[in-house]
């Protein structure tokens, strides 16, 4: 290996995560990767998709160094598959797929073969099975009754979880079950019994039609989609509050907006988008999958601004790397490669917003934190769309352009159909040593739970650093360190403003500031946002319900609440220090 001018510079939570899955293994299952090798693996085995092309391919090796200096900077990291799989016999490198599912007992076990193939490289699935026939409907071949979606989506659950095991990381479903399915009231209710479902994030599929029969407090029908037919009418208000008492009581079942979703569909002559993927910011066609990458923003802080000039290279460069790792890709199914490559969405988003704001010093829950999101997110999103069409120049635009809402709205030819998305970066965050995604910072000290169950405990970087730059010495950080172990929040803790504000953590920041900070970035987004609402333990369905019905009113495709300490088993834990 040749010595490179940057090497990786991890920190120990990194290392843990990297040796925990991404590296490579020999048959003994000892290491046998740095991660310096990792980055130049998927460095090369991605730039190798510049050979497909007349006006780069002599420069392949050119842009394998210029992607490995990307990687190795953690300036941007492409989703985990990416990272596990380029350069690697499995080659799959998407983090994202949607499979349809119909109503028949062959394309359910089909699709299920299939979820169960993407599990094990690495990539998660969503599922809407609002085709299937309700409970106790007919089923004509056998004259015996149908046992409905909410049963068969147990079937999926169990798969996932035996071949959890054997798989990259743990398998994700999202299952979705549109508003207007008869089994509509099982499904939303289904999440409370503890241990059901535990490898599906749950959302119901709501229509306008449904938010408009709420507003003027009328029936909603329930429609059999084996029929067509009206089976029953319930009254909206209840459905809605039993959504809402559900969502309170686990964070289960989330909501998406379909048509807000299909308003934005780049392709519609190429189909409806019924569901996305597991964490809901990618929604996808039937059989279409998507890869994604995050620029870390708190690298692009420099005295005082962000430094746009690189932020504009790192852009251009990771749009690049994100169309070529669609070249060298290998799809688990023809179907997949068929309609993935007809429209080529690539989805870069970012992690770090969060440090990136404290570099700043500028409080998530400020006016100033609004307004950098949105300088900071337009110019991804149109610097994305100007380097996707530079590509198409070379490369030519994504086959299903024509006739697309770009090509309608006048834009110049571009080679992919979506540019960005915003990705949870759960492990990526991780392996960057940042803030994840758009998120505030969970706590100061917090225990976070990784892939396989490893436990990671730390003191947020950034507060030593900040403070003592404030001019705090060693022996006050320590002793505010100490305190903020005991008593966890930061609004407990001794400390003087503006420098509380600064680090206040995501139970601490008011819902409308989260919903507000999500609503700008799905402004200049093309496919959708993963955020958590998080709340206090003691907020209420109402405000619950009017959290889902703001998320609406701005247009988000999507709203995942999560109120503290209401699933049995959570990701990150804070010391409340009641
Ligand atoms: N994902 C998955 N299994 C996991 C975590 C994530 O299948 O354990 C998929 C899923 O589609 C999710 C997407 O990867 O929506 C992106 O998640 P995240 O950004 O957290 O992944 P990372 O690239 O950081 O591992």
């Amino acid at each position: 290996m040749k010595r490179r001018k940057i090497t990786p510079k991890l920190k120990e939570s990194a290392l843990i995560v990297l040796q925990a899955r991404y590296l490579v293994r020999d048959e003994e299952n000892q290491i046998v990767e740095t991660p310096e090798a990792l980055f130049e693996r998927v460095a090369f085995s991605v730039a190798e998709g510049e050979k497909n092309f007349r006006k780069s391919s002599s420069k392949w090796e050119y842009y394998g160094e210029r992607f490995y200096e990307l990687m190795a900077a953690l300036d941007f990291l492409p989703n985990s598959p990416t990272l596990m799989n380029a350069g690697r016999p499995l080659g799959q490198l998407s983090a994202c797929f949607v499979l349809p599912v119909y109503d028949s007992l062959d394309s359910i076990f089909e699709t299920l073969k299939y979820a169960a193939l993407i599990h094990k490289s690495g990539g998660g699935t969503g599922f809407n099975f609002s085709r299937l026939r309700p409970k106790g409907d007919i089923v004509f071949s056998t004259s015996g009754v149908a046992s409905g979606p909410v049963s068969f989506m147990q079937v999926y659950d169990s798969a996932t979880e035996a071949i959890k095991q054997g798989g990259k990381r743990r398998g994700a479903n999202m299952g979705i079950l549109n508003v207007d399915h008869p089994d509509i009231e099982e499904f939303i209710t289904i999440k409370s019994t503890t241990g059901v479902l535990t490898n599906f994030n749950i959302s119901v599929g709501i229509k306008d039609n449904f938010i408009e029969a709420l507003k003027k407090g009328e029936p909603y029908a329930l429609i059999n989609p084996r029929t067509g037919k009206v089976v029953t009418e319930v009254s909206s208000q209840k459905l809605f509050d039993l959504l809402v008492e559900k969502a309170w009581e686990t964070g289960d079942p989330g909501v998406i907006f379909l048509d807000t979703i299909n308003r934005f569909n780049p392709t519609p002559n190429l189909g409806h988008i019924e569901a996305t993927n597991p964490c809901g910011e990618q929604p996808l066609l039937p059989f279409e999958s998507c890869n994604l990458g995050s620029i870390n923003l708190a690298n692009f802080v420099k005295d005082g601004d962000l430094d746009w000039d690189r932020l504009k290279e790192t852009i251009e460069l990771a749009v690049r790397f994100l169309d070529d790792v669609i070249e060298v890709n290998r799809f688990p199914l023809p179907q997949i490669a068929k309609i993935t490559t007809l429209n080529r969405k690539i989805g870069l988003g970012v992690m770090g917003f969060a440090d990136m704001l404290i570099k700043l010093r500028i409080a998530y829950s400020e006016e100033r934190a609004l307004e950098i999101a949105e300088k900071v997110m337009s110019f991804i999103n149109q610097e994305s769309l100007r380097a996707s069409a530079v590509l198409a120049e070379e490369r030519g635009a994504f086959p299903a352009f024509p006739g697309s809402l770009w090509d309608q709205w006048g834009y110049p030819p571009l080679r992919n159909a979506t540019t960005t998305t915003i990705a949870p970066t759960g492990t990526l965050s991780l392996i960057a040593g940042v803030s994840s995604s758009i998120e505030p910072l969970f706590g100061i000290y917090y225990e976070r739970k990784t892939l396989g169950g490893i436990i990671i405990k730390e003191v947020h970087p950034l507060f030593e650093e900040i403070l003592s730059e404030e001019g705090y010495s060693e022996r006050e950080i320590e002793a505010l360190q100490a305190e903020i172990m005991e008593k966890g929040l930061i609004s407990k803790i001794n400390l003087k403003e503006p420098l509380k504000k600064l680090f206040l953590t995501a139970f601490e920041i008011s819902p409308d500031i989260h919903l507000s900070i999500q609503r700008i970035f799905q402004k200049y987004t093309h496919n959708a946002v993963s955020k958590t609402i998080n709340l206090p333990e003691d907020t209420t369905p109402e405000e619950i319900k009017r959290i889902y019905l703001t998320a609406y009113e701005w247009g988000l495709k999507g709203v995942t609440v999560y109120r503290y300490g209401s699933k049995p088993e959570q990701v990150i834990y804070i010391k409340k220090g009641e």
